[in-house]
């Protein structure tokens, strides 16, 4: 094994353990994916690891088609699933979880609709993909079509997937699903949550091209606002 595809199964172990630390993978619930851009093989969690004490030889490495290449240990369940939204939109890493916010959204709406900003990063409104048995190619592909312009979806009845070209992205994207999650049931608890309308997130996105939002920058005392 190359010394490359070592450091990617330490990177998703520690992936696994920051998102179960965050509170976003619990238990065995949950799977991390990266796929290393030079061979094209995937790191991924292995099945019925306990993601908080994730070590690099709990990840598994699959070839495309989902045929195990170095570990020990079989592949998640929902390994088709991770191999579809690296196919379908050229993801560098996938994260799937039973993150408890996202959950409840999923158990109740069709989608998440805009109310912060910060959610244009995940593209917009988020989808609820219809629900279908873990583990099943119907399930990945409900979720590849939920995904369609989007970076984050969420799955009826179950989880929530992110997608980002790295894997530092996914992760980034799984905590802002969850938390754009929570804020919608807090915001929801108070009342009716006031959306953006398209005019608004169309401004948001054209400042953001302008000002190149989200990118450190030296000698500006303003960030994040
Ligand atoms: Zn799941």
């Amino acid at each position: 094994m190359s010394a490359d595809l070592a450091d990617l199964r330490a990177e998703v172990a520690a992936a696994a353990r920051r998102l179960a630390a965050e509170g976003l993978l619990i238990g065995t619930a949950g799977n991390v994916s990266a796929r290393d851009p030079e061979t094209g093989l995937i790191a991924i969690t292995a099945t019925g690891v306990v993601l908080g004490d994730c070590t690099p030889d709990q990840v598994s490495v699959v070839d495309r088609s989902g045929a195990l290449v170095t570990g020990d240990l079989e592949p998640t369940s929902e390994l088709d699933l991770h191999l579809a939204v690296i196919t379908t939109y050229g993801a560098g890493a996938v994260v799937h979880t039973h993150a408890p916010n996202a959950t409840a959204i999923a158990c109740v709406r069709e989608d998440l609709p805009v109310l912060h900003y910060q959610q244009l990063a995940l593209g917009g409104t988020v989808r609820v993909a219809p629900y279908a048995t873990f583990g099943t190619a119907e399930l990945a592909a409900h979720v590849v079509a939920a995904l369609q312009d989007r970076s984050g979806a969420l799955m009826a009845n179950h989880g929530a997937v992110t997608h980002g070209s790295t894997l530092t992205k996914a992760v980034e994207n799984a905590l802002l699903l969850e938390w754009c999650c929570r804020l919608f049931r807090h915001a929801a608890a108070l009342g009716t949550p006031r959306e953006l309308d398209e005019q608004q997130q169309l401004a948001v996105i054209e400042a953001a091209i302008a000002r190149d939002y989200g990118t450190p920058r030296p000698a500006r005392a303003e960030e994040g606002s």
